[in-house]
This record gives C-alpha cells, structure tokens and sequence, in this order.
C-alpha cells in the first residue's frame, strides 16, 4: 500500500506502549522493536469543550480527539454513539446506592458498543488505502462490521466462531457481505484473522491491524460520561472485559479530560467485570500477578469470552492504578442481573450488560464498591440479542382462555 501522508485529524503518530519507540500515522499495529501495541498520540490543540458542544450528536463531536479525517462527518456512516446515560434510581434504592447510572449502548445502530470502535476503523481504514473491512468476532462486532461496511458501500469479510446465537448470526447475514462462521472458538478465529491478514494487504481487520484506530473509539463512552454528567467524572465506574480495550480507553478518555483541564482533576477508580466462565483479568487481578494467563471460555456471555485477552495487562495497570477491582460472576448470576436491571429500570441488557451489573453488586457487598460514591456501569449490549440466557425465566404471566372469568381465576387480580 502507499505510503503516502496520512491525514487523520489530529493524530500525529502511533507510539509504542512498551518502548516508547515512535511510527508515522499508517497501517501498523505492532513494534518492529519489541512487537508491543501501538497507541494513537495527538495534537490536542483544537479541542474545546465550545467545539465538542457545537458538534453532532453523536461521536463525532469528539473528532478532535480521534484519529480520524476532518470530513468523517460527511461521509456514510452508522453515527454511533451519544446514547443516554440513564439515572437509576430504583436500581440504586434495590442495591443500597446512594447514586447510580448506567451509560445504556443498547442504543447504537447495531445494538452494541462496536458500532463506535467500528465506525473510527472504518474512517482510519479508508484514509490508509484499506478496500475491505474485516474482523475475528465474538457477535457485536460482526454486526457493527457488517452494518458500517454496508452503508459506506465497501465489501465486508466478518469471522465468527459456528457455535454464535442464533440472534447474532441473523444480524450480521441481513446486511450482505463475506460471512464465516468458523468450527472453533474465538481465539481460534482470532488466530485465523491475522493469517488472512497477512496475505491479503488491503483488508482491514479493524480489532488486528488497524486496532491501534479502532480501540480509540472505546475512548468516546468516556467522554460522553463525563459530558452528560455535565463535564465531571464519576467517582466509580464498571467496565466489562473482553479484550480489555473499552476499560483501558475509558481511563485513557478520563486522564485525557483531565489534562485538558474539561474537567475537574480529581480521583476516580475503574472497575472490571468478567464471567468466571471466561476470568483470566479477574483471576490475574485477584491473584496479584502482572501476566494474564489464557483460559478456554465456558459462558453464557459469548460477546465476552476471549479466552486470552490482547490488553490484559494493562487493563491490570489502570485498574490498579486508580484503586478499583476486578471481579466475576457466575452465568446463574448474568441471568439475575440481566432480570434486575430489566424490572428496576426497564432497561433490556444483554449478557455483558448481566456480568457488569452482577459483578457491580458482588463488589458492592464484598465492601470493595463504596454504596456512597456517584457509580457509572455500561451495559454495552442489547438483551435482544441474547434471548436464549434469559428465556427460561422470562415468561408471560398466565396462558387463559379469552374470557373474564379465565383472567378472574388465574388469580392475577
Ligand atoms: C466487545 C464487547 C465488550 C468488550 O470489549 P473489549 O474487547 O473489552 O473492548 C463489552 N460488551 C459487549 C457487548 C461487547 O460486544
């Protein structure tokens, strides 16, 4: 491919996270010294809270923040993001909380938090020459790819493991493009990704070699938090954990906010969730080591289960750093919540919307989440799409004969 001057808004370069060592703006993911993952660095002199205000409302407002060109707003694309923060009152008197939010990313196109990390690869993708957009998949992502790539009128080549719900199989199909399902499990796919993606150079596989640009748009959940609570950080927000890159981004948007001065400097703490079917961060955490040893997932939540984690580690870091915890729960647990939020809220999440909430009250009990301090958790998907956890106990109240006297005696008056 070209190698031609990148113009992506004000990204200035990728940076090594391991050695420092310093790349010009292109298709690259890893060091050429150490094989460490790259990190967008920027200039942020463009930023103003008055230019992020006057901006679309959705992730765009943050461009000068992301790594993408200056016309993104103009050409096709989902418009993730902006989506509400819900104040949870009822759930928060359930739990004993003194003020809790979920940040609900149900409501992007394709239902799930992707289509934000989706739509800043494709920008990147296209201004490095790429012509196909690609990506290994847990389900969420296949959907965003699919549904992104179709709009922008691009061929699409999603992977996904055979044994998916049935839901999100539907969901990426409807939209045309290359569709494989796969005999094996995520990281098996993972695997064959980035085999495609070495012999095929214009393929974007935007969560492998163009991730550096697509993991930036995890950053934008974080500053749509702090925006809607009208420019200041939570003191404690949840995160749920699949490669880690949303955790690790939201920390990175938070520290970003604050340098900037758009808010208020002072401490926070991330928390992460896993299910203890798929818990390698959480078992790392919990044991006090550095490494994240790789696990074979066993999880209802499937939009979850990478067995071996790309940003482990420094999920690890940023957890640790700002104080906060990382813990699991059982799939009996993701169920109960998912059935908690639904009654308290009327907010329908998914399975890791089910892992988040549950791992939220396990460390609200265990005294490690402070029931006094302002909480923020994500559900980053669509109940919708996993029907199956919870259909065994979600069912109609009664089954009557259309007659008053059925309704009187199945006692429900
Ligand atoms: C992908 C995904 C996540 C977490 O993704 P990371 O790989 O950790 O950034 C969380 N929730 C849902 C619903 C997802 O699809």
């Amino acid at each position: 491919m070209s190698t031609a001057v990148r113009n992506l808004g004000p990204a200035t370069a990728l940076t090594c996270r391991e050695c420092g060592e310093s790349y010009d703006l292109g298709p690259h993911y890893a060091c050429e010294q150490c094989f460490g993952p790259l990190e967008v660095s920027y200039d942020y002199s463009q930023v103003s809270r008055e230019r992020i205000e006057s901006g679309p409302r959705n992730i765009w407002r943050y461009r000068d923040l992301l790594p993408v060109p200056a016309g993104v707003i103009e050409t096709p694309n989902t418009e993730p993001g902006f989506t509400r923060l819900v104040r949870a009152d009822n759930l928060a008197e359930s739990l004993g909380v003194r003020s809790l939010w979920v940040k609900d990313d149900s409501g992007n196109p394709t239902h799930s938090f992707k289509d934000r990390v989706v739509a800043v690869a494709l920008a990147a993708a296209r201004e490095l020459g790429f012509k196909v957009l690609a990506c290994p998949s847990t389900g969420n992502l296949a959907n965003a790819v699919a549904a992104a790539a179709a709009r922008a009128g691009i061929r699409s080549a999603v992977f996904v493991p055979s044994d998916l719900e049935q839901q999100k199989i539907v969901t990426t199909a409807v939209y045309g493009g290359t569709f494989v399902t796969v005999d094996g499990n995520y990281d098996d796919v993972n695997r064959l990704a980035s085999e495609i993606a070495g012999e095929q150079d214009d393929w974007a596989f935007v969560n492998v070699n163009v991730r550096p640009y697509y993991a930036e748009g995890s950053k934008t959940i974080g500053y749509e938090v702090a925006e809607q609570l009208g420019w200041r950080l939570p003191d404690q927000i949840v995160v749920p954990i699949a490669s880690g890159s949303q955790l690790t981004k939201i920390d990175k948007a938070f520290q970003e906010l604050i340098k900037l001065g758009l808010v208020e400097d002072k401490p926070y703490k991330v928390f992460g969730a896993q299910a203890t079917g798929c818990s390698p961060v959480a078992a790392a955490f919990k044991a006090g080591h550095d490494a994240v040893r790789p696990v074979k997932p066993d999880t209802i939540a499937k939009s979850l289960a990478i067995g071996n984690p790309a940003d482990g580690p420094y999920v690890l870091d940023a957890v640790r750093r700002t104080g906060g915890a990382i813990e699991d729960v059982s799939d009996e647990e993701v169920v109960d919540s998912i059935g908690l939020l639904a009654r308290t809220e009327g907010i329908f999440g998914e399975t890791a919307g089910g892992v988040t909430l549950g791992s939220l009250r396990k460390l609200l009990s265990s005294g490690v989440l402070d029931p006094g301090a302002e909480t923020v958790f994500i559900n980053s998907g669509d109940g919708l799409k996993t029907l199956d956890a919870v259909a065994p106990v979600a069912k109609p109240s009664a089954n009557i004969a259309p007659s008053f006297d059925a309704f009187r005696k199945a006692g429900l008056v």
